[in-house]
């Protein structure tokens, strides 16, 4: 079993790098791919955890991107975490999290939230990397608002919202090229997800099959079958890789590990595309 979209407490999930490994191992999963927003900080922990429990580990990350007015998600996988371009680029969307969570924050503070900044970095913790909007649900949680992030989400900080600030980030097009220049695999991450986010439209996909663009993501929870049955469509026509994964969050999302999977066939295609300078780590 194969879920290659998953996320630890480095970015928003709620599983220490470990943990996820731990339990990705536990389900039965044979190879996990972290893929913390924006950042590889949680890379050399799940090493560790991976050789220690026997699963294959495939190193990447989602990035934050935008193309054509809409914010899109990359997943990026197998790069070398060294190379200048890429790695300048995550840090520069990392760096703005903190002042544009800020803006959220004073939004929802005028408008009678009783929420400051410190409750939000309570929340933080240590060791997270990639700070966002996830974290204000769980101190607007902590403060008794609801129950669980997702009913935050729902009500107040969904992409929709009055209190919704956006953040800097690259075009699609160029952090495809990137991630391609660093050796790494780019795939989109749920592209027709419309529950979540203005879908990527579908005319945009020969552009970024043209930057290089690697694979599509079609069986994910917030895709529904109409939507997962396009892009296994549009994957067939620009000959992409199709992916399936649970996109995990522990206890932050209702997402369980491996309730969607990848085929070995895909891997293998992933794998081969990959420059080798990460390679994909078996047991
Ligand atoms: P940001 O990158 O700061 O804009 O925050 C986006 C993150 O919010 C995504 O990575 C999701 O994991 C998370 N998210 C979006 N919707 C929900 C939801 N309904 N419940 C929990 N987390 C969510
Ligand atoms: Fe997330
Ligand atoms: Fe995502
Ligand atoms: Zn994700």
């Amino acid at each position: 079993m194969i879920d290659l979209h998953t996320h630890s407490s480095r970015s928003d999930g709620t599983d220490t790098p470990a943990q996820l490994v731990a339990q990705a191992a536990e389900v039965g999963l044979t190879t996990l791919a972290l893929t913390d927003h924006d950042t590889t900080a949680g890379w050399d922990e799940a090493v560790e955890a991976a050789r220690q429990h026997g699963i294959a580990l495939v190193r990447g990350a989602e990035l934050s991107t935008r193309h054509a007015g809409g914010s899109i998600h990359l997943l990026a996988y197998l790069f070398d975490p060294a190379h200048d371009g890429l790695r300048a680029e995550m840090d520069a969307v990392v760096h703005d999290r903190l002042p544009r969570l800020q803006r959220i924050v004073e939004r929802l503070a005028e408008d009678g939230f009783e929420i400051t900044w410190a409750d939000v970095e309570a929340q933080l913790g240590t060791g997270r990397r990639t700070p966002s909007r996830p974290h204000i649900a769980d101190a607007l949680v902590a403060k008794g608002y609801a129950q669980h992030r997702d009913e935050i989400f729902r009500r107040w900080l969904h992409h929709g919202s009055r209190y919704y600030v956006p953040y800097y980030s690259i075009d699609t097009v160029t952090a495809i090229g990137l991630v391609r220049a660093a050796g790494g695999v780019p795939v989109l991450a749920h592209p027709f997800a419309s529950r979540r986010q203005r879908a990527v439209a579908a005319e945009s996909l020969p552009e970024l099959v043209e930057a290089g663009l690697a694979g599509i993501e079609a069986e994910h929870r917030d895709q529904n079958p109409e939507e997962q049955a396009l892009a296994r469509r549009l994957a067939t026509e620009h000959d992409l890789v199709v992916t399936g994964s649970s996109d995990f969050h522990g206890d932050g999302k209702l997402n369980r590990l491996g309730e969607y999977t990848t085929s070995p066939e895909s891997l293998e295609r992933i794998e081969a595309l990959a420059s080798g300078v990460t390679p994909l780590l078996r047991p």
